[in-house]
Order: structure tokens, then sequence, then C-alpha cells
């Protein structure tokens, strides 16, 4: 069987978390989950995450891969949780965590480092738990990251950041992917955090779902910061529908909104997106759901 050949397994996006790195009563930070049949692939670790996976009914020890995009704090923050709480909730297999390079550096630390103590105690003195379930850190390249029968997984570089005025040193530490899931001819596409670039484009290449990075809507980019943040580090309403239009994608999720008191920048941000994009068009609340057809 390949990854084109088993065209039944439903596939699902759940928009678990759609913040960013603020506080936001209203959105959970960063985590996207794609589901092939009952399999669960986990696309960063936000604030909230392991909240989210139980209101949206995914249960947690049938985690066995997670991606993460890059190492800002509001994409990794709740990493630990989703190992802990996996293990509570049952996991008895490894949970691979799969990212740029360091990733493998972050997990080892977070198990041997801050929560070394809990991990021993809850697994030395409390037997029902097993011994403790490891994750495993997995540095990955760009290309293919892994394949199933059912579903893989292309890692791409996306630019983050990346203009701004770092030294080389930390610049050749800062890798950010996006991620592409191919499973039975349908395709969806995760953005990470990311302005227009080429990677991206391979991406979003022919998706039937886009879920895109979007923290501004034009009418909000009134400063300079924000001039800065749409041009380096966020693609925002000026671009997303060009992107998704010119790559052919049909559904294009927004997703990594800002902290707002009100829909009206919202609802400016659909009508600028709509310029340029006639597809369908999910300006993505938390627990929201994608179906994909194909
Ligand atoms: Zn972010």
């Amino acid at each position: 069987m390949t990854a084109e050949m088993s065209p039944t397994l439903p596939v699902t996006v759940h928009l678990l978390g759609t913040g960013g790195p603020r506080v936001d009563p209203q959105r959970a930070g960063p985590a996207t989950l794609v589901s092939v049949g009952d399999e669960h692939l986990l696309f960063d670790a936000g604030r909230g995450v392991a909240v989210q996976m139980a209101r949206a009914g995914i249960p947690m020890a049938s985690l066995r891969d997670m991606f993460v995009t890059h190492h800002h704090f509001d994409h990794i923050g709740d990493l630990y949780d989703v190992m802990l709480s996996s293990w509570f909730d049952g996991r008895r297999h490894p949970l691979t965590i799969h990212g740029p390079p360091d990733t493998k550096r972050l997990v080892i630390a977070l198990q041997t480092q801050i929560y070394d103590k809990d991990i021993e105690w809850r697994g030395d003195g409390e037997p029902v738990f097993g011994g403790w379930s490891p994750a495993l850190g997995h540095d990955v390249s760009t290309g293919l990251v892994m394949e199933t029968p059912a579903w893989r997984v292309i890692a791409d570089n996306v630019v983050h950041g990346h203009g701004l005025a770092f030294s080389p040193a930390f610049l050749k530490r800062w890798i950010c992917y996006g991620y592409r899931v191919e499973t039975q001819g349908r395709v969806v596409a995760i953005s990470g955090d990311t302005v227009d670039c080429a990677g991206l484009r391979r991406l979003a290449q022919g998706a039937d779902v886009l879920v895109q990075c979007c923290y501004l809507a034009e009418a909000e980019i009134t400063n300079e910061h924000f001039r800065r943040l749409a041009q380096y580090t966020l693609a925002c309403g000026d671009t997303v529908g060009k992107i998704a239009a010119e790559c052919g994608v049909k559904t294009l999720v927004l997703t990594h909104q800002r902290p707002r008191r009100d829909d009206a920048m919202l609802r400016a941000l659909e009508a600028e997106v709509r310029r340029d994009f006639d597809g369908e068009l999910v300006l993505a609340s938390d627990l929201d759901t994608v179906s994909v057809t194909g």
C-alpha cells in the first residue's frame, strides 16, 4: 500500500490553538492536529494544547509523532504537557518529537533537567503508570521527515525573522520549518511562522488545505513595528490570499491571530484576503475542524 492507495481514511484538521505568543483569553497558543483515520499528527505545542486536545476529544495516549515548526516559546511552551499528560493518559510507546536542529536537546533537557524528579517520582512511586514512556527528540532536515503506509510528512525551510539584525552565529541556529502532510492523494500544508517565501510555496503547492499564519489585517499595519513584523516575521492580510491563490490552494485556513477586542478587524481581514483568493476561506477559531475531502 502506498500513500496514494488507501482513499478511505477520513482526514480532518483540528485547529486546537489559533493564537500567538501574547496571552489571549479567546485563543490558545499555536497547535494544529491532522487526523488520518485514528492516527493523530500534532504540529506544535502552544499554550493550552493538552486542554484543547481533551476538548477536541483526541486521546492523548494515541499520540506517536508530533512535529515542531520552530523554537519560539509560543510553539513549544507546552511540550512538557504533551509528553507527561500523554503518559498519564496511558501512552506506553515512545512519543517521537520531530523538529529543527536542537529539538532533541530540548526534549532531553525537559526529561533530564526540568521534570526528571517528577518523572522518577511517578515512575517509581506510582506503579500504575508503568514506568516512564520516553519522548524521543528527532532533529530533521528538509525533505521527507516520515512515511507510513497511510501518510507522509515533508518539511521545508520557511522565513521567520531571518531578515532582522541577528548575528550569523544565531542565524545558523535559527531554523524554521513548515510541513506538508500527504495522504491518499490529499494534501494539508502547515505554514509554521513565516512570511511569503519559496519554502512556503513549495509546501502549499496544490494543497487541499493550507493552515496559514496570519497575524494582522492590513488595516492593522499602522506603525513601524507592525510594518517590520509584516515584512520580516509573519504573513499578514496583504499577502496570504496571494500565496494561496498562486499556489492553487483549495481551502485557506488563517491562524496565529493577534488578540483583538472585537471582530471588526477579522471582518477587515476577510475582505482583504477575498480581494486575492476566491477559494474556501476559514478565519479559524479554537477547536474549529476542517474536513479534507480532496
Ligand atoms: Zn508563533
